[in-house]
């Protein structure tokens, strides 16, 4: 059932504004987290009461107004950021990753992370590992058909990305299905890789609830796409994933963005069905063609603005999304590459 304070929820979100501090469920906060990027505005942070402190569900980006409303949050909750004990990090994206390390240094509080994700750490967030990590990325955009005079600025689009982040190897690797074993939580993991290659949810199975991350998201879909850090078919992992997810028996999914929702089955349909869509959509516009590129491609699907107005780095997201479709038809014998630079593409 729909509560007045899920409704709240729904409601900040759909008028553009900033949800409450909320006790979810007892024991459970959910906390807003600013993030300045317009399409999300925040990451909700999940607090879950310990006998002797809390653990987080992700921890937002590293900048002083976040840690602030991170702060803030947990007091209204009437804990402090010394009583985390333990940062469960959906994945390594910087606004779920970026802050656990500061947390760990002023709390203490063990942090844990995928393998999958935890060894793209180094090249991704790393000053040693960044040029290698933007010259691949360089080279996936030849690939795609990127026009020459945009080549650098797409390839460095991220890369300012790590400055919202403090750099933290996990103190604890969490494995699918391991028990996270937090007193009073019946809290288990769940590998779900494909927006990134070691996203997990938490599964509460005395509470009935999942902690998706953003893996099932209620009104948007999470990017998934190729690029230097990415398994060879991530879209072939995500709906592999979203599947596995599926079939959990929960009364309500607890995402990291936009608002809680109840019908975890309808929205994962859903999304299938949107990227079905896409899917049907791309090889149509590969059909059209003769010998297509994936940013020929990109160019000609629709997307929610014109091509034109959509930033740089959100365009690199666009073509790397895309390819990730291209490679999924590939796989399936839907469409076929000739490599080079650019690889043209073309159906079968
Ligand atoms: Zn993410
Ligand atoms: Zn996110």
């Amino acid at each position: 059932m729909v509560t007045a304070a899920d409704e709240a929820q729904r409601a900040a979100w759909r008028g553009g504004g900033f949800p409450e501090v909320e006790r979810v469920r007892p024991g459970l906060w959910s906390i807003p987290v600013p993030i300045p990027i317009d399409s999300l505005r925040y990451v909700l942070v999940y607090a879950l009461e310990l006998p002797d402190g809390v653990a987080i569900v992700d921890a937002g980006w590293d900048t002083d107004e976040a840690y602030g409303a991170l702060a803030a949050g947990l007091g209204a909750a009437g804990y402090e950021v010394t009583d985390v004990k333990a940062v469960l990090v959906t994945h390594i994206h910087p606004d779920h990753y970026g802050l656990a390390g500061r947390i760990r240094e002023v709390s203490g509080a063990w942090i844990g992370l995928h393998p999958a994700d935890s060894r793209l750490l180094r090249d991704r967030y790393d000053e040693a590992g960044i040029d290698d990590l933007v010259a691949r990325e360089r080279l996936l955009l030849v690939r795609s058909g990127v026009p020459s005079p945009l080549l650098d600025e797409l390839a460095g689009a991220s890369a300012m990305l790590r400055h919202y982040v403090t750099m933290a190897r996990p103190d604890r690797l969490i494995e699918d299905g391991d028990l996270l074993g937090l007193p009073g939580w019946d809290l288990r993991a769940v590998w779900t890789p494909g927006h990134s290659p070691g996203h997990v949810c938490f599964v509460e199975q005395e509470r009935r609830l999942l902690f998706s991350g953003d893996h099932v998201l209620p009104r948007i879909t999470p990017i998934v796409a190729v690029h230097p850090q990415s398994a060879p078919n991530p879209l072939a992992d995500y709906l592999e994933a979203l599947a596995a997810v599926r079939k959990f028996d929960v009364d309500e999914v607890l995402p990291a963005h936009e608002y809680r929702f109840l019908e975890l089955a309808d929205r994962v349909d859903h999304v299938i069905a949107h990227h079905e869509e896409r899917l049907a959509e791309i090889e149509a516009v590969v059909g059209a063609g003769d010998g297509v590129t994936c940013w020929d491609a990109a160019t000609g699907l629709r997307w929610a603005r014109p091509w034109e107005t959509i930033p740089p780095f959100m365009r690199r997201g666009a073509n790397n999304e895309t390819l990730a479709h291209l490679v999924w038809l590939e796989a399936r014998g839907r469409l076929r590459r000739v490599a080079g630079e650019p690889d043209l593409w073309f159906p079968v």
